[in-house]
């Protein structure tokens, strides 16, 4: 009997002991639950902290105008003899792709060499002012949120060079100045030239039309030999739209768009 007993009272500690690691086996498989929910919600919010990011410019309409084209060539490379037009649509179309892939509608004035106005107008002058017109239409019946028009710089000294960003000036008036602002520090910060330079203003006509703010970006100088090299590499393109995309994205944080 005292033996049944002690086997009674041995089975019953056994049955505490196994109720006892149970609990233990529970209560451990909670805290990995819970350490894995915690895993998971730190995943998702750092994941939702980059989607952030990437949201800045999500569904809003940029307009890129690549400058000249068709006859007008703009102005032609010191060290090649490139021309502006050229490397101008070279760089709208990789801002383009950049843009897109943050989300953001890009329309362009143009997307390849053809003439805006009639292929069939032989008088330059013209042809040049059909191209024109066709822009402003374009750009005022885009009503994108905003407007980037890619330029190469020149000048008659060959020294002169890096990027230079210009806003509209008329009438006693500017406009579009922090986003000139906002593109002209990121390019500096991005290509890091040797003498950066300021914002510029301009009476351009197509930065009239339409009523989002517009800039001009002159990307570098084809007067200059080692720049009008670099504007033409991949390389260097890339950390031009890179330092646009940027300038973009603060200029959209603080002011919206
Ligand atoms: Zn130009």
């Amino acid at each position: 009997m005292f033996t049944v007993k002690q086997e009674n009272f041995s089975s019953g500690r056994c049955k505490i002991e196994t109720a006892v690691l149970k609990g233990v086996f529970i209560l451990m498989r909670k805290l990995i639950s819970i350490t894995l929910v915690l895993f998971c919600l730190l995943l998702c919010g750092c994941s939702s902290v980059v989607a952030t990011g990437q949201r800045e410019l999500l569904g809003l309409t940029i307009l890129i105008d690549p400058g000249h084209g068709d006859t007008d060539v703009g102005t032609i490379g010191v060290s090649t003899g490139a021309y502006e037009k050229d490397t101008n649509l070279q760089i709208a179309k990789k801002l383009k792709l950049a843009l897109e892939e943050h989300g953001v509608i890009v329309l362009m004035t143009r997307e390849d060499d053809n003439p805006l106005g009639p292929a069939d107008e032989t008088d330059l002058a013209l042809r040049k002012e059909a191209d024109m017109l066709e822009r402003e239409k374009i750009i005022s019946e885009a009503k994108a949120n905003l407007l980037v028009s890619i330029h190469q710089n020149a000048y008659d000294e060959p020294d002169v060079k890096g990027p230079q960003v210009f806003y509209l000036q008329y009438n006693n008036k500017s406009y579009g100045v922090e986003f000139a602002k906002s593109l002209q520090n990121a390019l500096n910060n991005g290509l890091k030239p040797d003498s950066p330079r300021n914002v510029g203003s301009g009476n351009w006509r197509l930065l009239k039309q339409g009523k989002q703010p517009g800039c001009i970006v002159e990307c570098g100088f084809f007067s200059n030999p080692e720049e009008e090299l670099l504007l033409q590499q991949d390389d260097y393109q890339n950390k031009i739209v890179e330092a646009l995309v940027k300038g973009i994205e603060t200029y959209v944080k603080k002011y919206g768009a």
